[in-house]
Formats: structure tokens, sequence, C-alpha cells
């Protein structure tokens, strides 16, 4: 890959409304994936591996578990902090920033919220260095945007639960030292159970053949006859309302990442629209570039504002599912417009390896997906505002 030039765009002035605290955490995750991820991160993706050496120093610039108590080795830090965190890494790569959302908001942050202390002084300060990485599994091969019809299930042995079933589509699964798994019991409510690797049964395929979030590892979790110790049941929170506040928490960070992938795709179209001479004239000069360039900034603009908004709302505890499920869907489809456009003022540049925005785009195919699809994100805005649920 070229030299990381990356400047940010800020058309707004949204700096005047961050604190230095959040200016500090921003140039320091900036920074470190200057540094750090953008050297390495086409090659990881060319060649489909997640890459392992960034992990200690995305636990030392605080990216796992941004904003879990500093007692339990989180980074103690706002929400507004956590999606610049998450912005930053996605500017380098989607699938970094998914590793980083799965370890803090879908499993550090079930474990914070639903784990008894034992659970959290045993599993948070490891996750949050990195020693430790986890997984979340909820999606199961039949059972994607409806995950309450789970079929993975455990029984109550005693001295045990006994834990059956499949889950399909994890992120970090391959690699996990510990899994959040969703599975019902036999009255068919749902609980998180946590589950180590080395436990017999357990098994994590990776799944392989994807031409989208390359850098990430995606893989199965599957359950036969995993005997599950009793005080790995999260006992907090049960019911599909607890993986779904997780997913609140993820989908926050990413309507914040998909604006670092977007801002990436446009300030390398613009730079490369100044410097291209076609007919005599640097291309961005002729209005149709223009276009693309103006409509990018202005997108990316109202999704910053959208997502600083979000932010103020989620550190007063006052942001609903459905507020960020809005967010989630504008910023991600906003992002995904802007690296298709992005790709086509590159002309045939757009398609290689040399640039970061075909990665992003085919990266941001798979954000649109996760955490609730499109459609699904659609139809809870839909829910919300007439009070009818369209989903069935
Ligand atoms: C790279 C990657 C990483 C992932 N990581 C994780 C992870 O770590 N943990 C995890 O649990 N899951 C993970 N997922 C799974 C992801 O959350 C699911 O793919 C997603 O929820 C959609 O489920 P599905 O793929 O089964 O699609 P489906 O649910 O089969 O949907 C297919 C299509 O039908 C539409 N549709 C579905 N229901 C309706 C409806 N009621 N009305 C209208 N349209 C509808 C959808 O919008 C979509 O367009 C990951 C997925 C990917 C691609």
């Amino acid at each position: 890959m070229m030299q990381d030039l990356f400047q940010s765009p800020d058309y707004y002035q949204l700096d005047d409304l961050l604190t230095e605290e959040h200016k500090v955490v921003r140039t320091a995750t900036r920074d470190w994936v200057k540094k750090e991820v953008s050297p390495i991160i086409e090659d990881a993706a060319q060649k489909a591996e997640f890459p392992k050496s960034i992990i200690k120093g995305l636990g030392e610039i605080g990216a796992f578990g941004p904003y879990i108590p500093v007692e339990y080795g989180g980074a103690g830090l706002d929400q507004i902090s956590y999606g610049l965190i998450m912005q930053e890494i996605e500017r380098g790569d989607s699938g970094v920033r998914s590793t980083a959302s799965v370890q803090s908001s879908l499993v550090m942050y079930p474990i914070w919220k639903y784990g008894n202390e034992a659970q959290r002084k045993k599993y948070l300060p490891k996750l949050a260095t990195g020693e430790w990485m986890g997984s979340f599994g909820l999606t199961e091969p039949d059972h994607g945007s409806n995950p309450g019809g789970m079929t993975t299930n455990f029984k109550d042995k005693g001295d045990y639960y006994l834990l059956n079933g499949a889950k399909l589509w994890i992120s970090n699964a391959p690699f996990c030292d510990v899994a959040v798994v969703w599975a019902k019991n036999e009255e068919g409510r749902i609980h998180g159970l946590l589950v180590e690797r080395g436990m017999e049964g357990f098994t994590t395929p990776e799944t392989h053949n994807k031409w989208s979030l390359r850098a990430s590892a995606t893989g199965e979790l599957i359950f036969q006859d995993v005997k599950i110790p009793k005080e790995n049941l999260l006992p907090g929170k049960n019911g599909l309302g607890a993986p779904l506040g997780c997913l609140d928490s993820a989908r926050y960070g990413i309507a914040w990442g998909a604006i670092g992938a977007a801002m990436d795709c446009y300030d390398t179209a613009l730079r490369y629209a100044k410097e291209r001479i076609q007919f005599g004239k640097p291309i961005a000069a002729y209005q149709l570039q223009q276009k693309k360039l103006a409509e990018m900034i202005t997108e990316i603009t109202k999704a910053q504002l959208l997502a600083y908004r979000l932010g103020q709302l989620k550190n007063e505890n006052r942001a609903t599912t459905a507020q960020i499920s809005m967010a989630k869907r504008n910023n991600v489809d906003m992002a995904i417009k802007i690296a298709r456009e992005a790709r086509q003022v590159l002309g045939a540049m757009g398609i290689t390896g040399e640039y970061s925005i075909m990665r992003h785009m085919m990266n941001l195919e798979s954000v649109i997906t996760y955490e609730g699809t499109h459609d699904i994100h659609l139809l809870i805005t839909g829910m919300d505002i007439t009070g009818i649920s369209a989903f069935k």
C-alpha cells in the first residue's frame, strides 16, 4: 500500500465540540493506526489473515473496553471517546474494528453488565489487554435476522450444564479463548454462557473464501455435549433482550466506525482527483468529479453530526435502540456509497491494493449485513414510528 497520507475532514468544525480528552484519544488512535495498521493491512487482507501482531497494541490504546471501568482493566472513557476510537480504527480497516467491537461490546460488555463479580474479575482484565480474545455467538445457520428462533440449547445436569448446537459467522471464533454463547434452557429461555477454549466437545472451524472482512477471522462455534461449569452462566440478565443489549452497544460503535471508512475513501479520492491530470487538467477541475466529492463531504458531515448527537444521548443513558438502528443504517449506507463513488474517481487504480478504497468497499458489504441488516434496521425505525411490527 502507498504511504498513509490521511487527513481527516471536519467541515463543520466538530472538533470544537470535543473535549481535550476526546482529542487526545483520537490522536493517539489515529497515530497508532498510521504506524501499526496501514503498513500491514493490505497484505493481511490479500492473504485473508487476521494480523495477530496488532492485538497487544489494540489493548494498549484502549480499544478493548474503552468504556469499561478502570477497576476491571478498561479505559474508563465516555461514549464519544469510544466512538472516536472505532472511527479511527475503521479508517484503517473494518475488520480490525470488528475485532475491537466484538471484544469490547459483545464480550466485555455482557460480562460487565450481566456477569457477577467473580466473572468480571476473572475475564475483564485479560480481555482488556488482549491476553485473552473473545467471541460472541448469537447467529446460527438457520437463524440470522431472527435470533430468537435459535436451537442451541443447554440442559441442567445437576453439577453442570450440557450445551449442544452450532453458531455460524462468528468474528474472532477461530482464535478466541472465551466465547459468550447465547443458548436456550429447557424452558426455552435464552441465557448467556461463557465457553472456554479447551472444553471438551467445543470446536471453532474457520470460515474461508470471504471476499469481505478478509483481515478479520470468522468461524463457527460448535458444541457437542460440552459440559459447562454452572459458574459460567451470566446471571444478571436473560431473554433475547440480553444479547440485543450488547448489539446496541456494538451498533453504536459501528455508526462511528463507518465514518472512518468513508473519510478514508473521501480523503483518498480528493487527493487523487487533485493530482491526476487528464485532458490537460486535474480531474478535480471537472464538474462531474466535483459533484462526487461535494456529495461525499456533505454525507460525511451529516453522519458525523448524527454520531456525535447519539454519543451525547449514550453518555446520558438516553439513546434508544431505534435511534442506534437509524445511525448504524444511515452511516454504513453512506460509507458504502462513498466507497463506490470514490473507487470510480480513481479509475483503474481504484481497483488495486495500492489504495484502500476497494478493501473498504468490500469490507462494508459485511458491515451493512452484520449487527442487523440494512433492511432490519429500517423495519426497527418503521416499528418505532408506527407502533406496528412489520417483521412477521
Ligand atoms: C463477516 C461477518 C461477521 C459476523 N460476525 C458475527 C458475530 O461475531 N456474531 C454473530 O452472532 N453473528 C455474526 N455475523 C452474522 C450476522 O449478524 C448475520 O449475517 C446477520 O444477522 C444476518 O443474518 P443472515 O446472514 O442469516 O441473513 P438472513 O437473516 O437470512 O437475511 C437475508 C436477507 O433477508 C432479509 N430479511 C430477513 N428477515 C426479514 C424480514 N422480516 N423482512 C424483510 N427482510 C428480511 C435481510 O435483510 C437480508 O437481506 C457476522 C456476519 C458476517 C458476514
